[in-house]
């Protein structure tokens, strides 16, 4: 293994490394650094989040550049405010004994003339967000046509969030005999698209393989019905009483909605999303940091750059849309030489995309079972008596104990500690005392190699439902723009919604079944275009094509057509089931689910309405 000496590096770079206490280099260090302060060339990494690439090309730019100038010479693009400030701040720390350094960041949603006037004060580096630099660009508050050195960091996740234009602009702006020097997690047939058209024989590196997932990290997924998803993950997270983890949701909204009911059920937990003011998730952030929110619910977009090294679990609450990002969550844990868990709960119709992963990741996953009630009481019990073991006494304490004494003198100690261990104890155990197996067996026909296509294929998968919807290509739709419609409304992915029949006044689509009350509790009273859209179950769930074609006309006119039920009817009665619990009171947060939608675990069971989730704090 070598040293940061054997890699080149000036005095001044080496000594603000003692102070940081880095020891050896990475391996992406010791890759790249050598080579790019050797050479005047193109470069394309491929490194995970958390292997120290922000030092593989920090060093190199800060040791290559010359600061007695006042000319900006090196510009780092990067996906997110957050990993924008990520990187300058390490950049200043890496710079420290470089005198006459300026490193500005320059990102949205901060006062863009402040930035404008850091940089007339001459900056050396420039770490930007693609669109704020953009911007300056046009509005000449910058000038980046002397740039040596152009570092494109994450670039897959750039160009996943659509800065490809961006990109392309501010390369057009800069000369063309710089280095580019091109950082990314993994290799989607974009990046090697931009690699092409910015680079010239550009140098490899790759740290692990191509696409694959740290091997600090293990994975794990966990086969639950869509409808137990949001028990699971408090499942998970009881029994892993001192999990600091990001938990991963598709959508802004369902992130805020699973935050919110976290908070509610008794975790520390915060959203993190889109949504949310700037100084809003510098809060929550802050409070993660701080090892203060123990879940932190994420969109994939907001967690880019978050520089937390202590993550114990990455939870994918819903697969992302593209299975590529996987590998950019998971490597959110596993890092910095620790290990981690990524964990997928996933439901039957998305269980083949776990083999998909596999083959990106390279890794297996381990199937896993979520934990039962019990199994989740002993985990906290033996925390807690390790936690008690590990404690040292507070003699401050000493001047109470005279009455605490007297009040036990007639315990033995083996009563003692069973009564002190059922303070806890007895709260899992009435939580958890009639809760149910949330795991489901992976049948043949869900298998992972697809079982939800072939049930497709062959028109009879009981597992989808049917619907009737009362838009048709009179309205304007075909069915691919009336997939993209209902795919958008219900924030479902690509594959969620298939079997799309229009006819002229109506149409017929298919969901799996678990998406079901979601689809009609969505639609119960839903407007568009000021006309209220109508969609109910048909009967024939397999969507038989004769039955559909038979069907002609409106709505009204086709009663031959596919027979459908009313939603309505089943929904009454799952409301009023509703009515007749005594639910624990709730904040009105939109997580509250609608008349008829689904109840959750702790919401259904009479029994346990008056218990509060028990939950101890972290730290
Ligand atoms: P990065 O991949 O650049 O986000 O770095 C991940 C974390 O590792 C950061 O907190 C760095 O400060 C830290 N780091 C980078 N290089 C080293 C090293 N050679 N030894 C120890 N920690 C490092």
């Amino acid at each position: 293994m070598n040293t940061f000496q054997d890699l080149g590096l000036n005095e001044d770079l080496l000594h603000a490394i003692t102070d940081l206490g880095f020891v050896n280099p990475s391996d992406v260090q010791s890759k790249a650094i050598p080579i790019l302060l050797e050479k005047e060339t193109d470069l394309v990494a491929l490194a995970q989040t958390g292997t120290g690439k922000t030092a593989a090309f920090g060093f190199p730019m800060l040791q290559k550049i010359d600061i007695d100038s006042r000319t900006t010479q090196g510009l780092i693009l990067s996906p997110t405010r957050e990993l924008c400030l990520q990187i300058t701040n390490e950049m200043k720390l890496y710079g420290k004994y470089c005198k006459g350094l300026n490193v500005v960041a320059v990102y949205g949603g901060s006062s863009i003339t402040d930035q404008a006037r850091d940089i007339k004060k001459g900056a050396q580096i420039i770490v930007a967000t693609p669109g704020r630099i953009k911007d300056m660009i046009s509005r000449r508050m910058v000038d980046i046509s002397k740039i040596e050195y152009a570092v494109l960091d994450e670039a897959d996740e750039m160009l996943n969030m659509g800065f490809y234009e961006d990109i392309t602009d501010i390369l057009s702006n800069t000369p063309e005999e710089k280095c580019t020097w091109l950082f990314s997690a993994t290799m989607p047939k974009e990046v090697s698209v931009i690699a092409k058209k910015f680079m010239e024989n550009p140098v490899e590196i790759t740290v692990g393989n191509k696409n694959e997932s740290t091997n600090q990290v293990s994975h794990e997924y966990y086969l639950v019905n869509s409808r137990d998803r949001y028990d699971a993950l408090k499942r998970l997270a009881d029994a892993n009483p001192d999990i600091f983890s990001v938990v991963f949701c598709r959508t802004k909204r369902d992130t805020q909605k699973v935050a919110e009911q976290l908070i509610e059920d008794g975790y520390s937990a915060g959203a993190l999303h889109g949504d949310l003011s700037q100084n809003q998730r510098d809060l929550v952030m802050n409070s993660f940091r701080k090892n203060q929110i123990q879940m932190l619910v994420a969109t994939d977009v907001a967690a880019r750059g978050i520089d937390v090294d202590d993550i114990t679990h990455v939870i994918n609450y819903q697969l992302p849309d593209e299975i590529e990002t996987y590998t950019h969550r998971s490597g959110r844990t596993g890092r910095a030489g620790k290990t981690g868990v990524s964990m997928i709960i996933v439901s039957k119709s998305e269980v083949r995309k776990i083999k998909s992963i596999e083959r990106i990741i390279k890794r297996d996953f381990i199937k896993k079972e979520i934990p039962d009630g019990m199994e989740i009481c002993e985990v906290q019990l033996m925390s807690l008596a390790n936690k008690i073991h590990n404690t040292e006494i507070n003699h401050e304490i000493d001047k109470y104990l005279t009455n605490i004494n007297e009040l036990f003198a007639d315990s033995s100690k083996e009563d003692l500690i069973k009564k002190f261990f059922s303070v806890e104890f007895t709260r899992f155990f009435n939580y958890y005392k009639k809760s149910k197996n949330l795991n489901i067996a992976e049948s043949r026909s869900d298998d992972r190699e697809g079982g939800r296509e072939r049930g497709r294929d062959f028109g009879g998968n009981s597992d989808s439902t049917r619907y009737f919807i009362n838009v048709g290509s009179k309205d304007g739709y075909d069915w691919m723009s009336l997939k993209d419609f209902l795919k958008d409304v219900l924030e479902l992915g690509r594959d969620d919604v298939f079997k799309v029949e229009v006819k002229e006044s109506f149409s017929f689509f298919n969901t799996e079944k678990e998406l079901q009350e979601k689809v009609l509790a969505f639609f119960t009273d839903y407007k568009h275009n000021d006309r209220f859209v109508n969609v109910e179950v048909s009967e024939n769930r397999g969507g038989g094509r004769r039955n559909d074609r038979r069907s002609g006309g409106g709505r009204r006119d086709d009663k031959g057509g596919e027979r459908r039920s009313s939603p309505r009817g089943d929904f009454g009665n799952r409301s009023d089931r509703r009515r007749s619990d005594t639910s624990r009171p709730r904040r009105s947060g939109d997580f509250k689910p609608k008349e008829g939608a689904r109840r959750s675990e702790s919401d259904s069971r009479p029994s346990d309405s008056n218990i509060s989730r028990p939950r101890r704090s972290r730290r």
